[in-house]
This record gives structure tokens, sequence and C-alpha cells, in this order.
């Protein structure tokens, strides 16, 4: 038992050793920096995102042309295969005009040589003639046949040349199209993480021209100077009328017991119910961020002089704008599953100081401002009190 303490507290150190424990203290000057290099991240990608498109065109263009050459192949082949034909015919019409040869010159060598001789030729030279080129013409018959063979055989061995190619061509296809797959997936990839990053850049955007408004200078430490601009709070509430708690911040949600990282605790209640501002302040930031907690509204407050971060995540709708003065009754929007989410929940964060409140190093457990029935329990208003405080079995 002591041992699985220990080695809980000693991974609870080890996480906040390796997190930055200092995220909030920037300047204006540093917060353009980082948009400057979102910006050229951003045109990075999209430069990546135009050769992946031209290598897949370069593809498909390859792919398509290699259609035409396997058509020319076949012409190609078939062409051979009437040339094969063509010959066979001949040779078949040689080889019977040899037969009819042969037949004359045996009949001439045979006893009926005479009655050939009086029958078919005018004279002896005529004879003579004729056997002599009886014999001329089977030899070049011959010759012509061998020749119309061999024809035969080159054209079989062009014939296979022209299906090897075939072949090699369409497994170059079958490689291209397996490469075009590989280029959308990538391609994919690339415009998910330009979405992102351009969401990024309406962020900081957003950020900026709030710090900017506050009346912000370039190398001022931005958490001094928006403080000036928020209404003063003196109390935490609830975020909504009901909601049962249902994960609590470092809470262990896993079956065995071990302590998960969890930035916030969750609240679950059905999507459309209203979240209020948990304490009156200003909003810095409302819309899609693309970092998990889908439809975000992030809002500095000033509670008795200490300066707090909170963020409100996956919601369905947004109702208030950065630069909006909210009060603890301002409706800033719903309950969503938006974002890295899997059923209608609130997360929300709390983080001293001003800043985004993002990073789980920065923040701190909302039940130490925000009173919280125990985990997996309900409540039912905004401020009632509850004997037993919500458990935090990670954290103490
Ligand atoms: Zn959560």
């Amino acid at each position: 038992m002591m041992k699985k303490i220990y080695i809980k507290v000693f991974l609870v150190m080890a996480i906040i050793l390796v997190l930055p424990l200092s995220v909030s203290a920037k300047t204006l000057g540093q917060l353009k920096q980082e948009y400057a290099a979102l910006e050229e991240k951003y045109a990075a990608k999209n430069n990546q995102i135009k050769t992946n498109e031209s290598q897949q065109n370069a593809a498909k263009a390859r792919i398509q042309s290699i259609y035409g050459e396997l058509a020319q192949a076949e012409k190609d082949i078939q062409a051979l295969n009437d040339d094969i034909v063509k010959c066979n015919n001949e040779i078949a019409e040689k080889n019977t005009q040899i037969k009819d040869l042969m037949r004359f010159y045996q009949v001439s060598e045979g006893e009926s040589t005479y009655l050939e001789y009086i029958f078919a030729a005018d004279s002896i030279t005529d004879f003579i003639y004729r056997v002599s080129v009886t014999e001329q013409l089977t030899t070049y018959n011959n010759k012509l046949i061998s020749e119309l063979e061999e024809m035969i055989e080159e054209n079989k061995e062009n014939i296979k040349k022209l299906h090897e190619q075939e072949n090699s061509l369409k497994s170059l296809q079958e490689e291209l199209r397996d490469k075009l797959v590989i280029l959308a997936e990538e391609e994919q990839q690339l415009s998910d993480e330009e979405e992102s990053l351009a969401k990024d850049i309406q962020y900081n955007k957003q950020i900026i021209n709030y710090y900017i408004k506050a009346g912000c200078k370039e190398n001022q430490d931005i958490s001094n100077c928006a403080n000036k601009q928020l209404p003063y709070g003196t109390k935490f509430w609830r975020p909504t009328n009901s909601g049962m708690m249902y994960s609590t911040w470092w809470s262990d949600t896993y079956s065995d017991g071990s302590c998960r990282t969890h930035a916030g605790v969750d609240i679950a209640n059905s999507c459309g119910t209203n979240i209020y501002s948990v304490a009156s302040g200003k909003v810095v930031y409302a819309g899609y961020a693309s970092d998990g907690y889908g439809n975000k509204v992030i809002i500095h407050h000033s509670i008795n002089g200490q300066n707090y971060t909170t963020l409100y995540g996956h919601m369905s709708s947004i109702y208030v704008r950065v630069g909006s003065i909210v009060t603890k009754d301002t409706v800033i929007g719903t309950i969503g599953n938006t974002g890295h989410s899997f059923g209608c929940h609130l997360h929300l964060n709390v983080c001293v100081g001003l800043g985004s409140c993002v990073s789980r190093a920065g923040t701190s457990d909302p039940g130490r401002y925000i009173n919280f029935p125990p985990n997996k329990t309900w409540y039912r208003d905004r401020t009632s009190s509850y004997s037993g405080y919500y458990s935090n079995p990670c954290r103490y």
C-alpha cells in the first residue's frame, strides 16, 4: 500500500518537473513573434500541399498515359498475330504449290514420261525446261517457307516482348496507384495540419488584439497590462445550474486506479445545457480550438485582487465574443460534445494568473475555488454547500 502511494507521488512529481512551470509570463512582442512563426509554418504547410498536389497530378497523368501505351501494345500484338496468320496462309499455299510441282516432277521421272512429254510439253526442250523450272521452283518455295517460318518465330518473339512490356506497364500503374493512395493520405494530413494552424493563427490574432486594446506595450508582461481591464469579483460560482461531477482534477478515471493527468473537471449534463461564467470577468478567447477542447471560451478574472483564468471546453454553442465583459449570470454558451470528447459534458480548467490556461502544469484544482460535490454525484444549484468535498484520490 505504501509503495503504491510513493509511486503515485513520484509520477505526479515527474510530470510536474517535465512540464514548463511558467506559461503566462509573456510580452505582446513575444506573442507577435509567435504569431509570425505560425504564419511561416502555415506558408510552409501550404507549399507542402502544393508539392503533394503536383506529385499526385504527375502520377495521375502517368497512369493515364500508360493506358495509351497499353492500347498501342495491344494493337501491335494484334498486327503481329495477323502477320502470323498471313504467313501461315502463305506457307499453306506454297506447300500446295510444292505438292503440285512434286506431282509433276514425279510424273515426269516415271514411266509415263513420254506420255507426259507428248501431252504436257510441246517439245523436248520444253520438257527439259519444265523439269528444271520445277526443281528451281521447289527450292525457291522451300526457301520462302523457311523465311516465312523465321518471320513467324520473330513475330512470336516480339509478341512475347510486348506482353512483358504490358506486364511491366501494368505493375508500374499499380505502383502509381499505391503511391496515389499514400499521397492522398499525406494530403489529408497536411490539410488537417494546415487547418489547425489556421485556427491557431485565428486564436493568436484574437489574443493579440485583446492585449493591444487593453493598451499593452510591446515589452510589457501581458498579465500585468490586461489586469486593469478586468471587472472586479469576489467569489466563484458553479458553471451550470445542475450537473454531475464526472471526472475531477488529476482524478483516477482508469479502471486499475492509476492517475490520469486531467487538467480540469468534467461536468456531465445534456448537450444544450446553459453554461455560465464562474465569476465576473472578460472573455479573451471564444471560438473553435484545435487543441482538443473543441468550442472553447477563455475568461480572465480578478477575484479579491487575485488574477485567474478559466477555460470552458467541448461547448456546442458560444454566446460571447472576445472582449465581452461577463458576470456569473452571463450565459456564455451551452454544453456540447465538440473536440476530443465522447459525450455531452463541460470541461472546466482554472488557472491562477492570466493566460490561456491550456497547459496542464498551469492549471489549479477547480475544487479549491468552486464548491463542487464529490465525484460521481450531482449538484442542483450553483452555490449550496456539500458535506463531502469532492474526492481527489490522486492529488491528495
Ligand atoms: Zn475533461
